[in-house]
């Protein structure tokens, strides 16, 4: 327990009353980068302003390196906190806003140049020092924002949706070096996204949550391949939901599909969770899952298809060359291994998701 950060029972209610966080337990590894994912209001600020000592959970531990810091003040919790709004002072220099939080540390002038120099250069903000914030484009003012965090040498990094004031083009170059950095500085790293594909670009771990509670924790392959509740499947991306039987023998029929399971499942109802790469489109024959073409879009990386079929109008996305499928041509569905789940029935405690490993053509 020693190493990292822990969570433990973390509750939250706010003074008019809203229960914004629900018994959150959650490990944050050293020198990874964690990403809290979620739809906007479940809580993910709040539990990032938790950790930061800005607000006090109502109940709840929160251990980092073995030391439990619930209720110490945020200034001494070797954090550094960078918001979503970047909160330059706005009547300081770049370098001065860098300089800021070393000063406060009592570091020499000396010392403050150089480290802040140091943070500007990690961040390719080194001959910037003099502008003043509204010099700056927006990802220059985020990149200064994260240099004044990154100067504090801080054991945790945290960032509240840190790309989100920012154009598509310059959130996909920021994250990508944000994520260089960590990995090259060995950072630990805590950053919240409401945007799954940032969240699966950038992470180690990814923390799904749901209204206050964690749902599910694991790599983005895990969460994107194993969902373990339909919330995580459909927030992670398009997935169709089946309602499907097992045999009791590992089987799990679907329409005329029949799906090889690796592990034993008791026999009865289960739900299985398809990702659109699942589908494999073959044309039309006597096998499979009959459909109709509705209609076919080449996106250049892949081809995404919406096919009509008795289980419903079903989207598969291809990623070979193939060109687009006429509108109405009759095509035949089957399942491959990758990107299917079975969701075991909501009864259980916890619930459990087992990947498909094979599936197989209905004689
Ligand atoms: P997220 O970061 O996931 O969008 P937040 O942690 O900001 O969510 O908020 C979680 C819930 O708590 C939201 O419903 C929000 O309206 C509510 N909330 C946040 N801050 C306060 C506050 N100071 N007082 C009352 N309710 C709040």
């Amino acid at each position: 327990m020693s190493q990292g950060l822990h969570l433990l029972g973390i509750e939250k209610t706010y003074a008019n009353g809203y229960r914004a966080l629900r018994g959150v337990h959650l490990r944050v590894p050293e020198r990874r980068l964690t990403t809290l994912l979620g739809p906007s209001g479940c809580g993910k600020s709040t539990l990032l302003r938790l950790i930061a000592g800005l607000e006090r959970p109502d109940a709840g531990q929160i251990v980092f390196r073995g030391e439990d810091l619930t209720h110490c003040p945020a200034d001494q919790r070797d954090m550094s906190l960078v918001f979503q709004s970047y909160a330059l002072f706005p009547y300081l220099s770049v370098q001065d806003n860098v300089r800021y939080g070393l000063k406060a540390q009592g570091l020499s002038a000396a010392a403050q140049a150089e480290r802040a120099a140091q943070a500007l250069a990690l961040v390719g903000l080194g001959g910037f020092e003099d502008r003043m914030p509204h010099e700056l484009s927006g990802g220059q003012q985020q990149r200064t924002a994260l240099a004044r965090a990154l100067a504090l040498q801080p054991a945790l990094v945290l960032l509240d949706e840190p790309l989100s004031n920012l154009d598509a083009n310059l959130r996909r170059h920021i994250r990508e070096d944000i994520r260089q950095l960590q990995q090259r500085l060995g950072l630990t790293v805590l950053y919240v996204t409401h945007d799954h594909a940032e969240a699966m670009s950038v992470s180690d771990q990814v923390v799904v949550m749901q209204e206050g509670r964690v749902v599910q924790i694991g790599s983005p392959r895990e969460i994107y391949e194993q969902p373990q509740t339909e919330f995580v499947a459909g927030f992670m991306g398009d997935s169709a939901v089946f309602e499907a039987h097992c045999d009791g023998a590992g089987q799990i029929r679907l329409g005329p599909l029949t799906l090889d399971l690796g592990v034993p499942l008791r026999q009865g109802a289960v739900r299985l969770i398809v990702r659109p790469q699942a589908w494999c489109m073959a044309p039309a024959g006597a096998q499979g899952l009959a459909g109709k073409v509705e209609r076919s879009a080449y996106l250049g990386r892949s081809t995404e298809t919406w096919v009509l079929t008795a289980l419903g109008s079903l989207l598969v996305i291809s990623d070979q060359q193939a060109a687009c499928h006429a509108v109405g041509a009759p095509v035949s569905l089957f399942l491959s291994r990758k990107g299917v789940s079975v969701l075991l029935p909501q009864t259980l405690s916890t619930p459990q998701t087992i990947p498909v490993f094979q599936s197989r053509r209905h004689p």
